[in-house]
């Protein structure tokens, strides 16, 4: 367990985000609603243009869907204290780049070396 970094600020800062997500995702299938329902009466949209309004939301409900992912993991990886430990090479995360987004699971040279891949 990490005790150079204070994972109760980490988890709230997860736990916000989470929950920001969970509401994002209820607007989204509403809005989702709106579109069809303005699409039979108005009329006005395109199949295609309708199509890639489609695609445009499920892009970004995966998008959610993956980083909801991450931090359910880091959340449980609080509990059990492996928080702050790559995933991949067990190393340490740094603070800083947990400040920067607390749902990091992989080190820099981790994350890098995925970027090459
Ligand atoms: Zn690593």
């Amino acid at each position: 367990m990490r005790e150079d970094i204070n994972l109760e600020t980490f988890r709230k800062r997860l736990e916000e985000r989470q929950k920001i997500i969970l509401a994002g995702k209820e607007a989204q299938k509403k809005e989702h609603t709106t579109v069809e329902l303005d699409h039979a009466r108005v009329g006005r949209l395109t199949r295609m243009d309708a199509m890639q309004q489609q695609a445009m939301v499920q892009a970004a409900a995966r998008l959610t869907d993956v980083e909801r992912q991450r931090i359910q993991t880091a959340l449980s990886r609080i509990q059990s204290g492996e928080y702050g430990y790559c995933i991949l090479c067990d190393e340490e995360i740094a603070e800083k780049r947990l400040e920067f987004d607390p749902s990091l699971l992989t080190c820099i040279s981790c994350a890098k070396n995925a970027e090459k891949h």
